[in-house]
């Protein structure tokens, strides 16, 4: 009997129960040469392969289990993209053990709350986040023990443990799998930009259904050629998935630790030849701003996975016109696992348009692969029609998709068809192609309008003295609400407010004009590296005054 009641008929094919791990096992067995790059705190990079790396992981499970770390149980790592971080997942989660991935930039008060709330048992730690872990050691009761991932002389002063001690000396000849496909793999919370933070329970099914799903061409299209270089971090949404869908694929996979800045992502990109990487788009603006400051090339990337905020205009153009990579713009949350829809790989209908006609589908956020359904319904929760025009509630559903928060008990948060509530706003249009016009929380309503903050950012990001820009809701006494434009230009630029109007002048409906511009020298970038709007309303509550 299966959970929707229905009972199991004559299926004569053998039973695989869809357990992670069999990537790992995939990739050394069938890849096991192919390498495993990886940058650590200090700098020095290792180079191991996936024969290593399973081999390794299953020495972690044994040490899990001789720690007395039983299925179900929660180990969290609070660690950057590295080798023994990835390690560690298969791990934990090869033996049934739910690996919950920690977000270091959250503040205390967040980080003590979802480690408590997961009731982690152990802590998997990057050496230089030592200061936090001694500051949530005293507030977090039921963490038995914390592990540097590191070695010997890496390991923090007077840390009573370190990866390569507590790994060494045990077999590898550990049980993966072989438990229903059903049980919880991994454990990510949301950020939490209201409330409290909110944890997705990801099952072993759901990881791997979405594995196969941002396999396929439409998506990342990932290859055994391919090099990929893994830039959003394993706490951001497992890392969009990337070190499962690498594996399975058996390409090369690099790891670039906690040097994120352009300079140190360009050496790792050029000295392994990367070929495919995934960030969000502030990442790959101030790398295409250090490019063309130094005048370089990238000489081997192909394509770019860009998501986690709408890739602006001016990085799609930069990347197609001065590096001739190909951008894939992806749209998900962590509730999906993450990926709702992808952008690039275009329809035959599309695919006939003329390159500019073709820009404008790629920056919209996509179509959905096989095993993500969409709808947008009005504030009546009815459906609205895919015409590319009327927006409404984004809502979704999907057997990657979450229906209960973790420890939320038996509470689902779907509606009367089964849909997740995404909190975005959008459009589909009559190809399929979802664009989101804002989050419901960012939206600006005016004389009972909505205007897209994501289109006037995008255009306004696309000013040659730019390097970022939001929009937000200012209160208004006539409108309501009306848009202010925050610009950060790029170093050594002055502009004026005026300049950038006039720039926006007939690339936007008029009414849509941001009712002022200021600059600033810093953008508040949220836990995952995006743009903290709540951090820009609490800072601009009125527009300034002149
Ligand atoms: P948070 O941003 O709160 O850390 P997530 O990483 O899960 O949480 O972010 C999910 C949200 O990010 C989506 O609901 C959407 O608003 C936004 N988002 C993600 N990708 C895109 C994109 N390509 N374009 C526009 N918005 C995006």
């Amino acid at each position: 009997m299966n959970r929707n009641g229905a009972q199991d008929v004559d299926d004569r094919m053998q039973h695989w129960e869809m357990t992670v791990d069999r990537f790992a096992v995939h990739a050394a067995r069938w890849h096991g040469a192919r390498e495993v790059v990886s940058r650590d705190a200090d700098g020095r990079v290792t180079r191991s392969n996936y024969a290593s790396l399973e081999r390794r992981a299953r020495q972690c499970s044994a040490a899990l289990l001789a720690g007395g770390i039983r299925p179900g149980d929660r180990v969290a790592t609070l660690a950057m993209n590295t080798l023994r971080h990835v390690e560690a997942w298969y791990g934990i989660m090869g033996i049934g053990a739910v690996c919950h991935t920690v977000n270091p930039r959250l503040f205390d008060e967040q980080l003590s709350y979802i480690l408590n709330h997961a009731a982690d048992r152990w802590l998997l730690a990057d050496p230089q986040f030592a200061p936090i872990v001694e500051r949530l050691r005293p507030k977090c009761p039921a963490l038995e023990r914390v592990v540097y991932l590191s070695d010997a002389a890496g390991r923090p002063p007077g840390a009573d443990a370190d990866f390569e001690a507590l790994i060494g000396g045990q077999s590898a000849d550990v049980r993966w799998g072989e438990f229903s496909e059903h049980s919880a793999a991994g454990l990510c919370y949301t950020s939490g930009t209201t409330g409290n933070p909110k944890g997705v329970q990801y099952s072993h099914r759901s990881q791997v259904l979405h594995t196969l799903m941002v396999g396929t061409y439409e998506a990342f299209g990932l290859a055994a050629r391919d090099t990929a270089m893994l830039i959003v971090p394993m706490f951001h949404a497992n890392a969009w998935g990337l070190p499962f869908a690498v594996m399975a694929a058996g390409a090369k996979l690099v790891l670039p630790g906690p040097k994120l800045d352009p300079p140190s992502l360009y050496e790792l990109l050029e000295q392994e030849q990367v070929t495919f990487c995934g960030g969000v788009p502030t990442v790959w603006q101030l790398l295409l701003d250090y490019l063309r400051g130094k005048r370089l090339r990238l000489s081997s990337l192909k394509r770019v996975l860009i998501g986690g905020s709408a890739c602006p205009e001016a990085v799609m153009r930069a990347f197609r016109d001065e590096h001739g990579v190909e951008v894939l713009h992806g749209w998900g949350m962590t509730e999906m696992s993450p990926i709702g829809t992808a952008s690039g790989r275009h329809t035959a209908a599309v695919a006939a348009l003329d390159p500019e006609a073709q820009l404008g589908y790629s920056l919209k956020q996509g179509r959905v692969p096989f095993g993500v359904d969409m709808k947008i319904t009005d504030d009546a929760g009815r459906r609205l029609p895919h015409d590319g025009h009327q927006s409404g509630y984004l809502k979704v559903a999907g057997p990657a998709i979450l229906e209960r928060y973790f420890g939320d008990g038996e509470r689902s948060v779907l509606d009367a068809e089964g849909y997740f509530d995404t909190g975005d706003i959008g459009t589909i249009d009559a190809e399929g192609y979802l664009q989101i016009t804002d989050r419901a929380k960012d939206l600006i309503k005016s004389g009972g309008e909505w205007i897209s903050s994501v289109e006037v950012e995008n255009i306004a990001a696309g000013h040659p003295k730019a390097l970022m820009a939001a929009v937000i809701a200012v209160p208004h006494p006539k409108w309501r609400e009306r848009p202010l434009l925050i610009v950060k230009l790029k170093p050594g630029e002055t502009a004026t407010r005026e300049e950038f109007l006039a720039f926006l002048e007939g690339k936007i409906a008029k009414w849509w004009m941001p009712d002022d511009v200021v600059f600033v020298s810093e953008m508040p970038l949220g836990a995952t590296g995006k743009l903290d709007k709540k951090r820009l309303r609490a800072q601009f509550p009125e527009f300034p005054p002149h």
